[in-house]
């Protein structure tokens, strides 16, 4: 595995763009207990949540809502996370996700999506299993 024997570096520069043009993919991943805690972060009832920012995919799989332009339902006009504190594991264990660590080139193509990628100071390899576990690799 590559991102063992090199030193990666990301830093969140907050610019959004993985949180839109998802043009590709349905919804993001959310468990009922993180929708809850997002719900609880919100301060707003169940049926309200999950009108407005649930979405019901096949197999009975629910996630958080991407709009038809691909936005996320909880990406704010600035482009801000309104629920930062409490999104989910997709997003809290972006860009250690198994198939962006697979190899040097998937790494340097999603640098191409992702500014924060090759940023800032060098990322912990114990930080980075962590991430890849968390996000079930
Ligand atoms: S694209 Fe990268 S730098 Fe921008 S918000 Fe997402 S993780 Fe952060
Ligand atoms: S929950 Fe927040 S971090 Fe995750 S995709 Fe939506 S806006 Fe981005």
């Amino acid at each position: 595995m590559f991102y063992r024997k090199e030193k990666l570096r990301f830093q969140c520069t907050g610019c959004g763009m993985c949180c839109m043009g998802n043009n590709d993919d349905d919804y993001i991943a959310a468990d009922p207990h993180e929708q809850e805690r997002i719900r609880a972060f919100l301060g707003v009832t169940q049926q309200w949540f999950r009108r407005r920012y649930i979405v019901a995919v096949d197999h009975g799989t629910q996630g958080i809502r991407i709009d038809n332009s691909g936005r996320c339902a909880f990406l704010d006009r600035a482009n801000r996370c309104r629920i930062y504190a409490v999104r989910p594991r997709q997003c809290r264990t972006y860009p250690f996700w198994p198939e962006v660590l697979a190899n040097r080139s998937a790494w340097q193509a999603e640098a191409r999506q992702c500014e924060g990628i090759g940023r800032g100071t060098v990322i912990p390899l114990t930080r980075i299993k962590h991430a890849l576990k968390a996000s079930g690799d």
